[in-house]
């Protein structure tokens, strides 16, 4: 297994929930560490951006409108196993399909507010976290 980073975003929902410090403690409970976090309220362009991929979807207006609601937790996660590990702790979309103790059961609500993204490719990271993070800005552990 390499180690890998990938690309959390702690949505609106959850923010909003005072939830931040919940979900990190599930990161770092699995290995991740965090090497770089902003806080950020996403302005439409940001947003639209960064779910460009699912701009021909029918929610994509209210994923856009719900994405720039609130404040968002942007960080980057890294260890062994990074894109897959967080996946499986995130749970799946749809929070009621979503296995007891993940993320998504314990903190979201429903499909469209669903508490966290997580990058689901290797590729796809590289470019998530390029979008929000300058290479500069990545802290490595060094201890
Ligand atoms: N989404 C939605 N309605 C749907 C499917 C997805 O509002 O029917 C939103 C939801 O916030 C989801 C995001 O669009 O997290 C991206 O969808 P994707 O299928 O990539 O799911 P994810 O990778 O976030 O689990």
């Amino acid at each position: 297994m390499a180690v890998e980073r990938t690309l959390s975003i702690i949505k609106p929902d959850a923010v909003g929930k005072n939830a931040i410090g919940g979900i990190y403690s599930r990161f770092e409970s699995v290995g991740l560490r965090i090497v770089a976090a902003r806080m950020k309220h996403l302005t439409q362009k940001e947003a639209e951006g960064f779910y460009a991929v699912h701009s021909e979807r029918p929610f994509f207006k209210d994923l856009v409108s719900f994405m720039i609601s609130g404040p968002v937790m942007v960080s980057v996660l890294e260890g062994e196993n990074a894109v897959a590990v967080h996946r499986d702790i995130m749970g799946a979309t749809n929070p009621k399909q979503a296995a007891p103790g993940t993320i998504r059961a314990d903190f979201a609500e429903s499909i469209d507010e669903n508490a966290v993204h997580g990058s689901d490719s290797l590729e796809n990271a590289k470019n998530e976290i390029s979008y929000f993070f300058r290479v500069t800005e990545l802290c490595p552990r060094t201890r």
